[in-house]
């Protein structure tokens, strides 16, 4: 048996929180009853002495700060497409060899005070596609690959952007590709296959979610006997404002529901990758500009829920493109940047999650033909990577690979798929509630644990 002098800050952890907050939710004379529940070592720190008295108002104080725990109002879901520890690793070795150093310059969210990791795999398959991925980070259920919020048996699964919405919360969804695609699709959308886009986007308006914003629409016109469905006419219809321009933005009526798109002469598929966008202009929105708009019109004192996805993190680490994939990264670190500015004036209202919803590529610091080399210098890397053009057919692009694949290699990075790999993920959070999303988790705790923080029942 322990002495009571070893009653020490070190055992302030929540498993025995949790068995004091038995002992003191249930003050005095009933408090040895409940006792007897408790394992015997644990019994012996609580025999009365003077030591114990002072030692359970600190246990009072500890079990008060974790059981009142912050409910946040202004919530962040930061998804980084196909977003392995390896594509930060690399993110950061490029940003230091940058400045000349070997090492890390740390991501604007690599330092927030939680870190966990969060497995992958879905209901049929240790290696998920994104919307399997996207169904669990939405709804806290795993399903087969290619279903989106459909389980395997058929059942409608619901995103918990509506248990939010319901809630009393506004709700946003930004991508840096088409609002249609798997991930973003997921917070709004159900549907059997990923690929229904139509289907898909013709369940944006109902959802009336406040902030939508993304590349486009892959599929925003349907033949309905003999006439035509359109999917702009119909977001427009439930009263969205429909935004393509900086001036539109500016025009827009403050209080309306939006959808910001790119111009017309844009692809409706996706952003102007990071890479392409350094020194021209007219490329159009960036990832960050949906952060920065979203953050402003969802901003209200009924707080929000607002999931933002850098989906090209994975069409580059498909194309096996290291520095394509580098400045896809870099770019989302960027958007995130503007919830810290966000959280920094609401810190005690404010929880910020980072994470991705499987690794792509199979990415490594390190090739077979240059050992303990990396040279992740812009100089190195932008000579010697490819860059494979974006939407370029699946032939053309399995011809590319063998080629990009020994580019990036002579970079010293190397890679094991052009798809996605069944590894952890990371997970990084702050502010909040935060604690939450510490240590080993599943993708389907995720969400879980945003609506408990939310949604106090
Ligand atoms: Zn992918």
């Amino acid at each position: 048996m322990r002495e009571n002098r070893t009653f020490t800050g070190r055992f302030f952890t929540s498993a025995l929180c949790a068995a004091a907050l038995a002992l003191i939710s249930c003050a005095g004379k009933q408090r040895m009853a409940v006792s007897d529940a408790v394992a015997p070592d644990t019994i012996a720190l609580y025999e009365v002495t003077q030591d114990t008295i002072t030692q359970d108002t600190a246990v009072q104080e500890a079990v008060a700060a974790e059981t009142v725990e912050p409910a946040p109002k202004y919530v962040f879901l930061f998804i980084g497409d196909g977003m392995g520890f390896s594509h930060i690793a690399a993110a950061e070795a490029y940003l230091a060899a940058s400045t000349g150093s070997i090492g890390n310059v740390s991501l604007s969210f690599t330092e927030f005070p939680t870190m966990g990791m969060a497995t992958t795999y879905s209901a049929n398959s240790y290696i998920t596609c994104s919307s399997a991925a996207g169904t669990a980070l939405s709804t806290g259920v795993k399903t087969d690959n290619n279903r989106l919020n459909v389980t395997p048996e058929g059942e409608t699964l619901r995103s918990i952007a509506y248990d939010l919405q319901d809630a009393g919360y506004r709700i946003g969804i930004a991508t840096s590709v088409s609002i249609d695609h798997a991930t973003p699709a997921a917070f709004f959308a159900s549907d059997t296959s990923r690929g229904s886009y139509y289907n898909i986007a013709a369940q944006l308006a109902p959802s009336g979610f406040d902030f939508f914003a993304g590349s486009g629409f892959l599929q925003p016109v349907k033949e309905v006997e003999g006439s035509e469905e359109n999917i702009y006419a119909q977001i427009q219809q439930a009263g969205y404002a429909v935004v393509r321009t900086p001036e539109e933005l500016e025009q827009a009526p403050a209080s309306s529901k939006m959808v910001m798109v790119q111009e017309e002469e844009h692809d409706n598929a996706a952003l102007v990758i990071a890479v392409n966008r350094k020194n021209t202009d007219g490329h159009g929105w960036t990832l960050a500009d949906f952060t920065r708009t979203g953050i402003d019109r969802l901003t209200d004192s009924a707080g929000f829920f607002f999931m933002v996805e850098g989906g090209q993190i994975d069409w580059m680490a498909h194309n096996n493109d290291a520095v394509a994939l580098i400045y896809e990264v870099i770019d989302f670190s960027k958007a995130i940047e503007l919830a810290i500015e966000f959280y920094k004036k609401h810190p005690d209202e404010t929880l910020i999650v980072v994470t991705a919803d499987h690794e792509t590529g199979g990415l490594a610091l390190g090739y077979y033909t240059i050992p303990y080399e990396l040279h992740p210098t812009p100089e190195v890397m932008h000579t010697q990577t490819g860059r494979t053009p974006l939407n370029t057919d699946e032939e053309k692009l399995i011809k590319a690979l063998p080629v990009v694949r020994e580019l990036s290699g002579q970079s010293g990075f190397s890679w094991t798929t052009a798809a996605h790999t069944g590894g952890a993920v990371p997970v990084f959070a702050i502010g909040a509630g935060s604690e939450r999303f510490r240590g080993k988790m599943d993708n389907t705790d995720i969400p879980k644990r945003i609506r408990e923080l939310m949604i106090r029942e």
